[in-house]
């Protein structure tokens, strides 16, 4: 497997619309994914995000992360393993969003990262810095949704309008490797 970098994809073929959706997502749930990515220390690393959805409106209760392999340049995550992260979930949970690290500051897709992403209908965020802050939140983190088949890049705009930072009820926190 080469580093992920080198697998530079096609640019977006059609511009990205504004879906409306809203994930409202608690500062503990980003503290604990930045602390999840830095245990895997100078390399990828991914965790995921799980919760509520309604109607438009989905707020993360759950940040976990499963066995995985980490490596500087990618992460690999067997289906076995993504089962037994899910085995005990709320049934009502759904998937939200799946996060991953990468070395540097480039957080947009590879195609590498187009081909892992586990559901079309999640939010796939990449953070910098294997998961170190580097600025404010979401300055540097790539947020990508899929649409007309292709992973969109957000625009800044496009990113405040899509994830909403406030207080939401406990976290539930689980580490899987
Ligand atoms: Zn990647």
């Amino acid at each position: 497997m080469q580093d992920e970098y080198l697998l530079r994809r096609a640019p977006a073929p059609s511009p990205f619309i504004p879906s409306g959706l809203v994930l409202q997502v608690p500062p503990v749930a980003i503290t604990t994914t930045r602390d999840m990515l830095q245990r895997a220390g100078r390399r990828e690393a991914c965790v995921f995000w799980y919760g509520d959805r309604d109607g438009n409106l989905a707020t993360v209760r759950s940040v976990r992360a499963p066995r995985q392999r980490s490596m500087p340049g990618n992460y690999h995550v067997e289906a076995d393993a993504m089962s037994e992260m899910v085995h005990d979930l709320p049934e009502d949970w759904k998937p939200l969003a799946q996060i991953h690290s990468h070395p540097g500051t480039g957080t947009e897709h590879s195609r590498y990262d187009d081909a892992m992403i586990s559901s079309r209908r999640v939010l796939s965020l990449v953070f910098p810095a294997y998961g170190k802050q580097t600025a404010p939140w979401p300055q540097g983190i790539g947020v990508h949704e899929w649409q007309n088949d292709y992973w969109h890049m957000l625009a800044p705009k496009q990113v405040h309008d899509r994830l909403i930072v406030m207080p939401g009820p406990a976290l539930d926190a689980r580490d899987f490797r």
